[in-house]
């Protein structure tokens, strides 16, 4: 007897190679089977997902979650369980000398479970560009913060910001490696320069290859596709010497979609040479979650219409970035032991207009994923999709 079958769905499992019509049979808040057919008597409540795409509960591993503490901050529940996200990753919103007011006042209150990598900044996003002396990093405190926090620190967040490169270059990234280093944990890049930061170029490109050169595996690019300064893929179709060698080493490459850090043409450039994300991500930040991002189904819409299939989303969703948490033994699959977190989602067809932020194109879509319902830990919340 289970508590509760999720019935008739089409699931898509990466992690456990099934993309095929199964059952799932949950108990006190944990997935006890997966199997072809489970007899509708067998539990008190049974959820109807006949129709529906049935997966692991997505993980965004890139957004801005740190809500009240840095003005960009969004709510996590917007961001996760809302969106058919049960896990989310803030990338850099706090760091050492702020990330206890979002352990003790965020996390706590949020459905969704959080995790972070924390600025090398010591005050995080709480300005932006975060780092432009060395007075704005504190190696020993973050260390200490990390070591103290390891349940929900996940990894090192360096920005390389046009001050960043200008200021005080790639010591920065050695510093960071450093830190990473020590306590074993990744660290993970922010790739684009703002054309307004004026940096010249051959000072972003000797920045971009020395700090390429010093990434090992598990660490990682994010915002891929950008197509600013600094980036990795060039409008010319050009690498940046010694990405595929990184790629080779296991350096993860996320896509971050944000408002202003994708670009349709570079995209479709990294499909051409091969260069495919290893996390698919939203970067959602209070500028952009009712403006051109709005969620993490959005945003795999949107790359499903520029050729990705539904099954590499998946992987990209949900087991790939859990393996880059390092949570890939609870969660990211719908493996018998595993926490029910569970996202139910709809491929609606019709004709959809999508925005690509500030750069002002729009590229139309055929299908569009809506996250139904979402169950945490075997918990139906309802969802509430996003997009106009
Ligand atoms: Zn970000």
């Amino acid at each position: 007897m289970y508590d509760l079958i999720v019935k008739g769905g089409e699931i898509i499992d990466p992690a456990l190679g099934i993309h095929d019509k199964r059952d799932i049979g949950i108990s006190q808040g944990k997935i006890i089977a997966l199997e072809h057919d489970i007899a509708a008597n067998e539990a008190k409540n049974i959820i109807d997902a006949k129709g529906k795409i049935v997966t692991p509960g997505l993980i965004d591993s890139h957004s801005h979650v740190a809500d009240g503490i840095i003005t960009i901050g969004v709510s996590p529940d917007e961001c996760g369980v809302f969106s058919g996200v049960t896990t989310v990753c803030d990338a850099g919103s706090t760091g050492c000398a702020n990330f206890m007011s979002f352990r003790k006042y965020v996390i706590p209150r949020a459905k969704t479970d959080i995790f972070c990598f924390l600025n090398l900044c010591s005050t995080g996003l709480t300005v932006i560009p975060e780092i432009w002396s060395w007075n704005t990093i504190d190696p020993e405190a973050t260390i200490k913060v990390i070591e103290e926090n390891r349940d929900i620190i996940k990894g090192i967040k360096l920005r390389a910001t046009g001050a960043l490169v200008k200021n005080l270059g790639s010591e920065t990234v050695k510093t960071a490696k450093g830190i990473a280093s020590e306590v074993n944990l990744p660290l993970m890049i922010h790739l684009g320069i703002d054309p307004e930061e004026n940096v010249p170029e051959n000072v972003v490109n000797s920045f971009t290859r020395e700090m390429l050169s010093l990434l090992d595996q598990g660490d990682i690019l994010t915002h891929i596709y950008t197509w600013k300064k600094g980036g990795v893929i060039g409008r010319d179709g050009g690498l940046l010497p010694g990405l595929k060698e990184a790629i080779q080493r296991g350096v993860i490459l996320d896509v971050a979609y944000a408002k202003t850090h994708f670009s349709i043409e570079i995209t479709r450039i990294g499909l051409e040479q091969g260069v495919l994300p290893t996390t698919v991500s939203t970067d959602l930040t209070a500028m952009n979650i009712n403006d051109s991002v709005y969620s993490l189904p959005v945003t795999m819409s949107k790359l499903l219409a520029l050729g990705f299939n539904m099954d590499q989303l998946i992987t990209m969703t949900t087991i790939n970035p859990a393996k880059m948490l390092k949570e890939e033994h609870h969660r990211g699959t719908l493996r018998a032991g595993m926490s029910a977190d569970i996202s139910i989602l709809e491929l609606a067809e019709g004709d959809f207009l999508f925005a690509n932020g500030k750069i002002g194109q729009t590229f139309t879509g055929k299908s569009m994923i809506v996250p139904r319902l979402t169950l945490k830990s075997g918990v139906e919340i309802e969802t509430k999709p996003r997009f106009d």
